[in-house]
C-alpha cells in the first residue's frame, strides 16, 4: 500500500513541476512516507528525518521535509517540530494547493482519481480500497488509515484496462482486507455515494479476469474470516488469477486469536486451507505470524509452531509483537521478554525453512512460466506464476515478458532455472 501511495505522491508532484532527484542531498523537497505497523519502521523514519536535517544544515539551499503516510498521534506530535509539514495521504489531491505549487487544474476529487506514476513495470499496484474496519487488537491500520472505503469497480476496471494496453503483465489488487470488498456497512455508503454497487471481491476478480490480454492477477491482503467459498471457486476458475495466496493466520492458538480479535479459530483456518487446497491443489500459500503477543505462554506459541508444521506454508512473514500506541493491545501487559520473542521467531523460521524447501523441491525438473523483472551477469530475476522467487540463466531481451524456464535447483527462499528457448 505504501508503494502505491508513493506512486501517487510522485505523480502529484511531477504534474506540478517537480522532478525526481537522483540523490537525497540534491533534493529541495523530501517526502517521507511513513509506516507505523511496527516500531522498527517508525524508528527508521526518525533516523531518516534526522539525516535529512543534518544534510540541510550543511547545504546552502535548504530543502523542505514533508511527512505523510500512516502516522500515530504520538509521533505526529513529536515529529511536528522536525519537519516542515505533515500532510494527510488521504488528502493528496489537495497537496499542490497546500504546498503552494499548484500549476495544473486536474479536477481530481479524491485519492483514487490520481493517476499514479507506476514504478514497478511490468507489475502495477492497483488499490481497490483504503482503510480497515477490523480493529485487530495489535494493529494501527484502522487508526492511521481510517475506515474501509471501497473504490468503485468501474474505476478499477478502467485503470487495469489502461495498464494492460501499456504492456503491464502483473496486476496487484491491493487492500487491507480485499475479500471484504463490496461488503459494506452503512457508514461506508454514506462516505462514498458511488459505492452503492453490488459487486463483491469475487465478482471484481471475474471482471478483471475478463479483460482481454496476457497478464497475471494477484491480490493482497486476505482476511480468513471473509474468505468465502465463492472466492475459492472464482480463484480456481479464473485462469489469470495466480495460484498464490497470502492468508495471515497470526497465531495457532484460539485464546490468542480471540485476544487479537481475529474472529476465527484455528480449526476454522485449517478447514479453510483444506477447502482451498481441494479446489486449487497447486496453490502456494503464505501467511503472517506474530510471536510474543501479550500473554502468549510457551504452550500457546507451541500451538503456532505445530500449525506451521501441519500446514506446511510456502512462505511466512514472521514478526515479533511490537507495542503500538492507541491499539487495544497496548492495554495488555507486554510480558514476553524481547529475547524470548526473538527465540520464538527463530524457531518458526527453522520450521518454515524446512516446509518451504520441501515445497520448492517439487518444482525441480518442471517447466514454469516466469515474469523477469531484473537481469544481472547472465541471470534473469523474477517471480513465477506461483509467486516463487526465480533466478534463471537467460537473455536480457526477455525482461518484462513471460518466459518458460526449467527448474534445476531449489532453496527454501527460491528456485534456480534455465531459460527454455
Ligand atoms: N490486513 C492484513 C491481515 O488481516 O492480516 C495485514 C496487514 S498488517 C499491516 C501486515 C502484518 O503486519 C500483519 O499481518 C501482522 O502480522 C503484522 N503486524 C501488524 N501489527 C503488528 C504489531 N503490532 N506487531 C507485530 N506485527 C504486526
Ligand atoms: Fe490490521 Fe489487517 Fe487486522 Fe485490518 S485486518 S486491523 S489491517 S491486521
Amino acid at each position: 500500500m505504501n508503494k502505491s501511495d508513493s506512486e501517487r505522491i510522485a505523480s502529484v508532484l511531477e504534474n506540478n513541476g517537480f522532478q525526481k532527484a537522483s540523490k537525497m542531498n540534491e533534493a529541495n523537497l523530501i517526502v517521507v512516507n511513513m509506516c507505523s505497523v511496527r516500531q522498527s519502521a517508525v524508528d527508521r523514519v526518525y533516523g531518516k528525518i534526522q539525516n535529512a536535517k543534518i544534510k540541510n544544515q550543511n547545504e546552502k539551499s535548504k530543502c523542505k521535509i514533508i511527512l505523510t503516510g500512516c502516522i500515530l498521534k504520538k509521533d505526529r506530535e513529536r515529529l511536528f517540530q522536525q519537519v516542515n509539514l505533515i500532510l494527510d495521504i488521504k488528502d493528496l489531491q489537495n497537496w499542490p494547493e497546500k504546498l503552494g505549487i499548484k500549476n495544473q487544474e486536474l479536477g481530481i476529487k479524491n485519492y483514487f482519481e490520481i493517476e499514479p506514476k507506476y514504478s514497478s513495470f511490468p507489475a502495477a499496484y492497483v488499490p481497490i480500497s483504503t482503510g480497515c474496519n477490523n480493529f485487530c487488537a495489535y494493529c494501527v491500520v484502522p487508526y492511521t488509515r481510517g475506515p474501509l472505503i471501497h473504490r468503485p469497480a468501474e474505476d478499477i476496471i478502467k485503470e487495469v484496462k489502461e495498464l494492460i494496453k501499456k504492456g503491464y503483465r502483473e496486476i496487484w489488487l491491493l487492500g487491507q482486507n480485499v475479500n471484504s470488498y463490496g461488503i459494506q456497512r452503512e457508514t461506508d455508503a454514506k462516505q462514498n455515494a458511488k459505492q452503492t454497487q453490488n459487486i463483491n471481491f469475487s465478482k471484481l476478480l471475474r471482471m478483471v479476469n475478463d479483460i482481454p490480454g496476457d497478464f497475471w492477477i494477484r491480490f493482497t491482503s486476505s482476511h480468513p474470516k471473509d474468505f468465502s467459498d465463492e472466492l475459492i471457486k472464482t480463484m480456481a476458475e479464473c485462469k489469470k488469477v495466480t495460484p498464490y495466496l497470502n492468508l495471515p493466520v497470526q497465531s495457532g492458538n484460539d485464546k490468542i486469536l480471540r485476544k487479537m480479535n481475529r474472529n476465527y479459530t484455528v480449526q476454522k483456518y485449517k478447514n479453510l486451507v483444506k477447502k482451498i487446497r481441494k479446489k486449487i491443489p497447486d496453490i502456494a500459500l503464505s501467511t503472517d505470524i506474530i510471536v510474543g503477543f501479550p500473554g502468549e505462554i510457551k504452550k500457546q506459541f507451541e500451538n503456532t509452531a505445530k500449525l506451521l508444521r501441519e500446514i506446511k506454508f510456502d512462505m511466512a512473514y514472521i514478526a515479533q509483537y511490537s507495542l503500538r500506541p492507541g491499539t487495544t493491545a497496548i492495554k495488555m501487559k507486554d510480558n514476553v521478554p524481547q529475547k524470548e520473542k526473538k527465540k520464538r521467531e527463530q524457531i518458526l523460521t527453522e520450521i518454515l525453512k524446512k516446509t518451504a524447501l520441501e515445497k520448492n523441491k517439487k518444482y525441480i525438473g518442471k517447466t514454469v512460466k516466469i515474469l523477469p523483472v531484473g537481469w544481472e551477469k547472465g541471470f534473469l530475476f523474477g517471480k513465477s506464476f506461483h509467486y516463487k522467487t526465480i533466478k534463471a540463466k537467460g537473455l536480457k531481451t526477455m525482461l518484462g515478458q513471460f518466459i518458460k524456464v526449467k527448474i534445476i535447483d531449489a532453496t527454501p527462499w527460491g528456485l534456480l532455472g534455465k531459460q527454455i528457448v
